[in-house]
């Protein structure tokens, strides 16, 4: 790490996401590039480490050998009412679309209304896919996942309905769609528990909380399940790891979760990663000065940033 390099961002968010309307984190160059370091701010300093390790592995070494030049991804529908979401749709050329349900204090019929938008914007050859993150009990996510399927005209998969393995594996038995499992993966002592438990059809992978690309792609090729790669709303010189990860993989038979500088209000690069036609191109990205400049993080939020990173590192 280049300790003269480290710089500290904060950029607002379009829609508020996991509770934060800011997102923030530590950028810094070593010897092959740029890495970037932003556990979201509820993470302990010890479930940290791993995101350390994934910022040290981009500025320190070269990925492994991509497989593909272009990875397509899916566009993000957060929790708007059905007008926005049909537009988010349309714009993204994307041809897969991930729709945020089971917001709290949000009813499932605006989740169905927004289900069907997105369908609608899609046609029939698109591909729907749901994330609950963890708020349903088993029942309500049968009953749901049924719903939302009739809305969609079919879904893809449902991202983590309920919070535990043993809920997934009794969801999983009772609907014919198929689960992915996220949070499961991400936060798990062992990740391999969700594949050997029959708890998940799809494994969404990250690449920052699993420690980095080479991490991750063990992690991929353990679970023996079909990968989904995700990002954690990173800046574009974040997403470039996920990418570097989505092109590694010996076989990508889903959209990836990776374009989500949308989210963003702005970002550090004028090569920011945005879509075309669908798709996102395996690059690596580093800061652009002025373009950082706008989003600098003020003193008191770029001196949390760099106690926080040394507390972390001290943990290595
Ligand atoms: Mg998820």
């Amino acid at each position: 790490m280049d300790v003269s390099s480290i710089r500290v961002y904060a950029i607002p968010m379009r829609n508020r996401f996991r509770g934060i309307t800011v997102r923030e984190g530590v950028l810094f160059r070593g010897p092959a590039g740029w890495g970037e370091f932003s556990p979201f701010l509820d993470y302990s300093d010890a479930e940290c480490v791993p995101w350390l390790e994934c910022a040290e592995e981009s500025a320190g070494l070269s990925w492994p050998a991509p497989l593909r030049t272009s990875i397509p991804v899916n566009c993000t529908v957060p929790v708007v009412d059905p007008e926005r979401a049909h537009g988010i749709v349309a714009a993204s050329g994307c041809s897969t679309a991930k729709v945020k349900v089971a917001d709290p204090g949000t009813p499932l019929s605006a989740d169905l209304d927004r289900v069907a938008a997105v369908r609608d914007a899609l046609g029939p050859g698109g591909k729907v896919r749901v994330d609950a993150n963890t708020a349903w009990d088993v029942d309500t996510a049968v009953d749901a996942i049924r719903a939302l399927d009739r809305a969609a005209g079919g879904l893809e998969y449902v991202e983590q309905p309920c919070r535990t393995v043993d809920e997934l594996a009794a969801v999983r038995r009772r609907v014919d769609v198929p689960i992915a499992a996220d949070e499961s993966i991400r936060r798990a002592e062992d990740p391999m528990k969700v594949a050997v438990a029959g708890a998940a059809d799809i494994a969404v992978i990250k690449v920052a909380p699993l420690g980095g690309v080479r991490r991750a792609l063990r992690v991929a090729e353990a679970s023996g399940l079909p990968c989904v790669i995700s990002s954690a709303v990173e800046t574009s010189v974040g997403l470039a790891a996920g990418l570097a990860l989505a092109a590694a993989l010996p076989s990508l038979d889903h959209a990836c979760g990776l374009a989500t500088t949308s989210l963003l209000t702005g970002d550090v690069t004028s090569d920011s990663l945005r879509p075309v036609a669908g798709h996102l191109p395996v690059l690596g990205t580093a800061p652009t000065p002025d373009v950082f400049d706008g989003f600098a993080a003020d003193g008191p939020t770029t001196a949390r940033w760099l106690a926080r990173l040394d507390r972390v590192r001290a943990l290595r």
